[in-house]
């Protein structure tokens, strides 16, 4: 079966084939930097991770675009209550989602556009819609007529034939099933930043900025646009009549969303109390590749319900994906291959690679890796697993990994790596043989502080991190 995405347009599973050979032009809704991401933020841009990275599994090149939202209503808000400039405003929290970003291991895309630096470009695709007739004029402001526009409505299956025309609305982000024209360029406000541009001084409204810069990186029709199912409308809505209107062709051809975050079942909100951002769940002790797999194992077409309880049994995933891999590494297997178990691994990799085809479905792929790491534990505690199939176990333990990437852990300050690990049970070990016992206890405990968990068995010390 090839690879197929539910496309939210047809509200259909459909075939992927990109317009040119193995090129994907991808462009994505990035963050508004007006606060730190949340967790439900992070489900969407791992999303993004996930598909970018099968994409490439699947043998595809990416040109992949996220935008950065550095101008908008609720930064220029922050920005004068503390007196910052916007560009300083923006740079603090700019910097936390970056970091973010590589704490959760996503990936860059190839081109990451700030809408500050694309205005004039911006200012231009509106002088053009204007020149169309697509624009009308109100308190000096720009709106998008959208009653010509018969399409409208077509993304996120809503039927707008009786909307009001003229009826306008100045914020970016709507969220009735309540169609207006929207702002494309807003008129300057006491105190509030703008730019001199040939269409007159202003600045740019939300939608508008996704549209020019997805169309300026990556040309007039695209081969998948990704977004939170939050953006359907009417953002998205948005951006595909501003790119009709302004090219006359299909602006996406795949349009990928992942769904909702809950937090114990109920809406993350501040005034709940279950609001988080990745910063509050680390800082409970929790690593970010726990965080990672719980984000990741979920498909982005259902909601995620995000509970501790959740987390926890996501660190036990990751230990015991970990835990494998380490006897694989550690262990002495009987010489020669047992062929049952090699036919499980060839088996369990194609249940894998056929899930994440099925619009990734990464539950089920999960289900195919952990399936497989039962049984092949199973047989190695039974003397079954042998030498030779540790060969297709690691190469599909290091497949699953290229895409879930999970299993190296992050260290933290003063944690070990493997080898500074083997070092210190090395010298315990001639500590305990010199009769030294309060030396070997002491590193032993040294050990345990930093997460490594000693077994001393019979054919020697086994350990595990924690
Ligand atoms: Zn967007």
């Amino acid at each position: 079966m090839p690879l197929r995405f539910y496309n939210t347009l047809s509200q259909q599973v459909e075939d992927f084939k990109p317009q040119e050979g193995n090129l994907v032009r991808m462009y994505t809704c990035g963050p508004t930097v007006y606060d730190y991401a949340h967790i439900g933020n992070f489900r969407t841009f791992t999303f993004y991770d996930l598909l970018r990275r099968w994409l490439r599994a699947r043998g595809y090149r990416l040109e992949h675009v996220m935008n950065i939202t550095d101008v908008e209503d609720k930064i220029i808000r922050a920005a004068l209550a503390q007196h910052k400039s916007l560009a300083d405003y923006t740079a603090t929290y700019e910097k936390a989602f970056l970091d973010d970003c590589e704490k959760l291991r996503l990936e860059h895309p190839e081109q990451m556009a700030r809408a500050t630096e694309h205005i004039d470009e911006m200012a231009d695709a509106i002088r053009k819609l204007s020149e169309k007739g697509h624009t009308y004029t109100s308190d000096g402001s720009l709106y998008f007529r959208i009653a010509p526009f018969p399409e409208y409505g077509k993304l996120s299956h809503n039927d707008f034939s009786g909307m009001r025309a003229g009826a306008r609305v100045d914020v970016d982000t709507y969220d009735k099933a309540d169609a207006r024209d929207f702002a494309l360029w807003k008129a300057p406000k006491d105190g509030e930043p703008f730019w001199k541009t040939p269409i007159g001084p202003g600045r740019p409204g939300w939608h508008i900025e996704c549209s020019v810069m997805a169309i300026r990186y990556l040309g007039e029709t695209l081969d998948i646009h990704a977004g939170g199912v939050d953006l359907i409308f009417p953002h998205h809505e948005n951006e595909i009549a501003q790119s009709v209107a302004l090219t006359g062709k299909p602006f996406a051809r795949y349009w990928l969303h992942a769904e909702f975050l809950l937090v114990d079942n109920q809406k993350m909100s501040k005034s709940l109390g279950n609001y988080y951002t990745l910063r509050d769940v680390l800082a409970q002790g929790y690593s970010p590749e726990a965080v990672r797999y719980l984000l990741a194992s979920v498909p982005h077409h259902k909601q995620l319900n995000f509970t501790f309880e959740g987390l926890k049994s996501a660190k036990t995933s990751v230990e015991r994906l970990r835990n494998f891999k380490l006897r694989l590494d550690k262990e002495k297997f009987p010489p020669g291959s047992n062929e049952q178990l090699s036919a499980r691994a060839a088996a369990a990799e194609t249940q894998f690679s056929e899930s994440l085809d099925d619009d990734l479905n990464t539950a089920e792929a999960l289900a195919a890796v952990f399936e497989y790491i039962r049984e092949a534990n199973t047989a190695m505690d039974g003397g079954e697993f042998r030498e030779e199939n540790t060969v297709a176990a690691r190469a599909f333990i290091d497949r699953f990994d290229t895409i879930f990437d999970v299993l190296r852990p992050t260290t933290q300050n003063g944690s070990l790596s493997d080898v500074e690990v083997e070092a210190k049970i090395a010298a315990r070990t001639q500590a305990k043989k010199a009769r030294n016992f309060a030396e070997a206890d002491r590193l032993r405990d040294e050990l345990l502080q930093e997460g490594i968990i000693l077994e001393d068995t019979k054919d020697g010390v086994r350990w595990k991190r924690k």
